[in-house]
């Protein structure tokens, strides 16, 4: 299938690792020119190697932002694409425990980031014949998902973003849509199952295993399925999807 994105100039945050990495590398396959940014200098030099072009920027900081779409502009002289991804976990305890700085810095990144980047990219979007925003949520932006308060009022927070975003800039010709992935088989997961066994007193495959009960399809999903489905939604072959919350979760009924 011909995704018809070559030349297509696309940025994805927080690209040195994970979901990014597999996004930004889906994107160069296809024939884009991909720009990467990252918090993480060292691991950012290292993935983007010489495919991607690459730059340093914490996405809740507004001023690296501005400096971000500087250099985009100045790499890849405009914009199709822009991929939200950057996000953190946050903190894993009961909201009485949560301290202020973690609930203030999970928001940051994960919401003010996307707000950020989008009030940037939009002006570009414009000038752009397939523009596009996928912007990364979570099945914790569907469903409850207890001792995680600050992520999952981020990811919720993203839906709305998203469909109202989408409403305001439909008429600029700009396509906005969100992701909302399953647990992603990798070492951020682990790191979730780890926390949470902690609390719990129990061992990490315990919630592990709880965790693939509540999925129809009894798995995990990976970095290269999210992928695949920001691929699809942000080319031509998406056009006319706008305004949706997509969940790649393998038919995930519940958090664990
Ligand atoms: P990851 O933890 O593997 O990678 C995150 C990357 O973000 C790292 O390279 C890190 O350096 C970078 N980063 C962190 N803070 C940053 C900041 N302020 N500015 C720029 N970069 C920053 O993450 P992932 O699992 O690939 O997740 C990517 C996105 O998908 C996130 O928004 C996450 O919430 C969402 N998501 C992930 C899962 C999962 O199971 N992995 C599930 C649902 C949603």
């Amino acid at each position: 299938m011909d995704t018809q994105l070559k030349g297509a100039r696309v940025l994805v945050t927080a690209g040195a690792s994970g979901i990014g990495l597999a996004t930004a590398l889906a994107f160069a396959r296809e024939g884009a020119r991909v720009h990467v940014c990252d918090i993480d200098e060292t691991h950012l030099s290292k993935a983007a190697g010489r495919e991607l072009s690459h730059s340093v920027c914490d996405v809740s900081d507004p001023e690296a932002v501005a400096q971000l779409f500087a250099t985009v502009t100045a790499k890849l002289g405009g914009l199709d694409v822009l991929v939200n991804n950057a996000g953190i976990a946050g903190p894993t305890a009961p909201c009485v425990e949560v301290k202020l700085a973690d609930w203030e810095r999970t928001l940051a990144v994960n919401l003010t980031g996307q707000f950020l980047c989008a009030q940037h990219a939009i002006p570009m979007l414009a000038h752009s014949r397939n523009a596009s925003i996928v912007n990364l949520s979570s099945a914790a932006g569907r469903f409850g998902f207890p001792n995680r308060t600050p992520y999952a009022a981020s990811k919720w927070g993203v839906i709305g973003f998203t469909k109202s975003l989408a409403m305001e800039v439909g008429p600029l010709g700009i396509r906005v849509n969100a992701i909302c992935p399953g647990a992603v088989e990798g070492a951020r997961i682990d790191h979730v199952f780890a926390s949470r066994a902690r609390l719990r007193n129990v061992h990490p495959d315990v919630v592990r295993d709880e965790a693939l009960a509540r999925i129809s399809l009894g798995r995990l999903v990976t970095a290269e399925d999210i992928a695949n489905a920001i691929v699809f939604l942000a080319s031509p072959l998406g056009a006319n999807i706008s305004g949706h919350a997509l969940p790649v979760d393998g038919d995930t009924q519940a958090l664990f």
